[in-house]
């Protein structure tokens, strides 16, 4: 089935939350590049996610869900169909027995903040990751020895056929990956934590975040932009293949952290594209090995 502006139009009357219209998509990444969604669109409970989510399916119009756009590279051209913030579940409970479900909407940092009230620790890593819980789950984000996947107990999703709920044992996930099917939603997940002491767990959340300050690189990123491949440092052989500091157009590579890419201002898609392909070959020719993005690339050309 073809859709139009009016099957969007039809979508952005019905729901309660933000609409933005051909909205650049540099405003919601923080590489701070990418060309304009056609649709953007941030639903404000779960009834209107899933309301919305359900025109678009009839309407045949493709969807893209994203958290806070930390780990995001949108291609100049933008994206057709719609773009859906899930800002708006940014639900936080308790429960018995050290758990919490948490919505996807909620910011890691929240989450760390709320867990350490609770006297609940286990996820403080998170509060170094920026971006939302999930984004987090989808990426199986990481940092300092944690994974987000270790604490997830059930994992609630949307797909065609409805909602699902999931043990961690019947998922399949992996360094910086997690198995969803094409159009599968994350809606939140309940993690299993372990109490302790709130000054323990705030301590610990300073010394992530201090930790944190040696790789301020100054300018927009999206962190880590490769994979480490299996044994070895991605930094490390892009330093090697010669490539700190190296610039196309507004990008260039770290000169203080070479797998972080940067926005020096100006930069257009295009620009991380063609910096990356360089990266990958270079390596490849230096090293043997071949980088894999961790960064996902969507949006058209
Ligand atoms: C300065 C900096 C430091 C960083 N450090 C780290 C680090 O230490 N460790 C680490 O792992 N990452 C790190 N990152 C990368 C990034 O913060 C993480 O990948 C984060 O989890 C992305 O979350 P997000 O909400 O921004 O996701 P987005 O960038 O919005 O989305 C990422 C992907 O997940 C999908 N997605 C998002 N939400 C959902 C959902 N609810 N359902 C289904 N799919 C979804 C999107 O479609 C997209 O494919 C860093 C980034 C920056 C800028």
């Amino acid at each position: 089935m073809t859709w139009s502006r009016a099957h969007l139009e039809q979508v952005a009357q019905g729901t309660q939350g933000t609409v933005l219209w051909d909205e650049p998509m540099s405003r919601h990444t923080s590489l701070r590049v990418g060309g304009p969604a056609d649709l953007y669109l941030e639903p404000a409970d779960i009834d209107d996610l899933q309301r919305v989510l359900e025109q678009l399916r009839s309407a045949g119009i493709p969807c893209l869900v994203i958290g806070g756009g930390y780990n995001l590279l949108v291609r100049d051209g933008g994206i057709r169909g719609c773009v859906v913030s899930l800002k708006g579940l940014d639900t936080l409970e308790p429960l018995p027995g050290a758990r919490l479900d948490v919505g996807a909407g909620v910011t890691n940092q929240a989450l760390t903040r709320f867990a350490a009230q609770q006297c609940l620790g286990g996820i403080e890593f998170l509060s170094a990751i920026p971006g939302s819980f999930g984004g987090a789950l989808a990426m199986n984000a990481g940092a300092h020895g944690g994974e987000t996947m270790q604490r997830v107990e059930l994992l609630t999703t949307l797909r065609e056929s409805g909602v699902l709920v999931r043990k961690r044992d019947e998922l399949q996930y992996g360094y910086r990956f997690l198995k969803l099917e094409p159009g599968e939603i994350i809606l939140g997940a309940r993690l299993r934590l372990e109490p302790v002491e709130r000054r323990l767990i705030e301590e610990s959340i300073q010394e992530y975040i201090a930790k944190r300050g040696g790789q301020r690189v100054g300018f927009p990123n999206a962190g880590s932009f490769f994979k480490n491949p299996a044994g070895g440092s991605a930094w490390r052989l892009i330093d090697e293949a010669g490539l700190r500091g190296w610039m196309i157009g507004g990008a260039q590579v770290s000169e203080v952290h070479t797998n972080f890419l940067v926005n020096k201002g100006g930069a257009l898609a295009a620009d991380f594209l063609a910096l990356a392909e360089l990266i990958k070959s270079r390596v490849k020719e230096t090293a043997g090995i071949e980088l894999e993005e961790e960064v996902r690339i969507v949006g058209e050309g």
